[in-house]
């Protein structure tokens, strides 16, 4: 299993602990997911004993009711959370010189306040690169659980083309889409939020949704994605409202094409720079590389974002059960946007999607 993964880790490079803060990592090594917002949540693993559970007090009996079986301690909000955990550390272990922390989430605030109860402790072990790498790899039941969102994400496009009509606003069609995931497939919430574009907003990739209301002739963006047993999905799809210029016409076509280019280069053994460059050749080439403003494309599975990241600079070479996201945009100031995006994962020769709403221009007629 993962965790076990973790404590060789540990014995491998001479650490006596892992303080895992991070809930979403601490939810992919024991099955056990919580918000915990300003309240404290860790999982402490060791070299060699057993690991534990750390959560309020009001959480203790869910966790112990998850797939977690190993011990949860709890901490009322009148309590002091770093020498309760220092106290289970030390009845654990005598072996506690040497911490790895979760150098990209845990707060200086928390990491003062357990150095404080370990005053002559390293901490400077670092174990973020490490769990960042093993989440590369997903494992079937992980895949089939990107499935399961990508298929709400392809049933949330559907609700988002049928309310467009003049006059509505991106907000508003954005609110179709959320109340209808809950109402209609059960969806807790949506994986970021739900974002929908008309016209020169679209040319913005993380606006909105805002009041702006649709108007005939513009392209709308919708970039989604829902959480689906705590794996997400994330796609985007670009639409005519009205008759589309050739203008708009144009930089759609460009755009597929470079996705679909993209899509077809992957298979084992292709770095993520080379995938990038596949799809921003065509882009630069068709004269649009300077409107092409991020990256192909990001990692997904329990985060929307993750590893591996597919850009420039990174020579990783991609392997089979690795998940992510092609996402070329071409954004024209003041004029519209377009991004085409799908997630998928890597098989022994190609790149199997998570999403499958069709990509030919959809065009919507005007409706008044
Ligand atoms: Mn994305």
């Amino acid at each position: 299993m993962n965790l076990e993964k973790l404590q060789a880790w540990l014995g491998k490079n001479n650490q006596d602990i892992a303080y895992i803060s991070d809930p979403i990592t601490i939810a992919y090594f024991t099955g056990y997911e919580m918000e915990p917002h300003e309240r404290i949540f860790s999982l402490v693993a060791f070299k060699d004993a057993e690991p534990f559970v750390f959560t309020p007090a009001l959480n203790v009996e869910e966790a112990k009711a998850s797939e977690w079986n190993g011990d949860v301690f709890g901490y009322l909000d009148s309590e002091n959370p770093w020498e309760i955990i220092a106290d289970k550390v030390k009845q654990r272990t005598n072996e506690f010189q040497n911490w790895a922390i979760e150098k990209n989430n845990l707060s200086v605030a928390h990491y003062q306040s357990l150095h404080e109860q370990f005053p002559n402790a390293d901490f400077n072990g670092n174990v973020s690169p490490f769990i960042e790498r093993i989440r590369l790899y997903k494992t079937p039941e992980e895949i089939k659980k990107l499935k399961g969102a990508g298929a709400e994400a392809d049933f949330a496009f559907q609700i988002g083309f049928n309310a467009i009509k003049t006059g509505v606003t991106e907000r508003s069609i954005a609110g179709q889409i959320d109340y209808q995931l809950k109402v209609q497939k059960g969806v807790m919430h949506e994986s970021f939020e739900t974002i929908v574009q008309a016209g020169a907003n679209a040319a913005n990739p993380h606006l909105g949704p805002t009041m702006n209301k649709i108007k005939p002739n513009e392209l709308v963006l919708f970039d989604l994605g829902t959480m689906h047993e705590g794996y997400a999905s994330d796609s985007s799809r670009t639409v005519a409202y009205g008759t589309p210029s050739d203008k708009q016409r144009e930089i759609y076509e460009i755009d597929r094409e470079a996705q679909q280019a993209a899509i077809d280069a992957v298979k084992p053994g292709i770095t993520a720079e080379e995938l990038d460059s596949v799809a921003r050749d065509i882009i630069t080439k068709a004269g649009y590389g300077e409107y092409f403003i991020h990256r192909l494309g990001h990692g997904i599975g329990k985060d929307v974002h993750e590893f591996p990241s597919i850009v420039q600079g990174n020579d990783l070479v991609l392997e089979e059960g690795m998940c992510f996201s092609i996402e070329p945009g071409i954004y024209i100031p003041g004029f519209a946007g377009v991004r085409i995006e799908d997630c998928g994962v890597v098989t022994k020769d190609g790149f199997d999607l998570f999403t499958h709403t069709d990509k030919d221009l959809k065009i919507i007629p005007v409706n008044e």
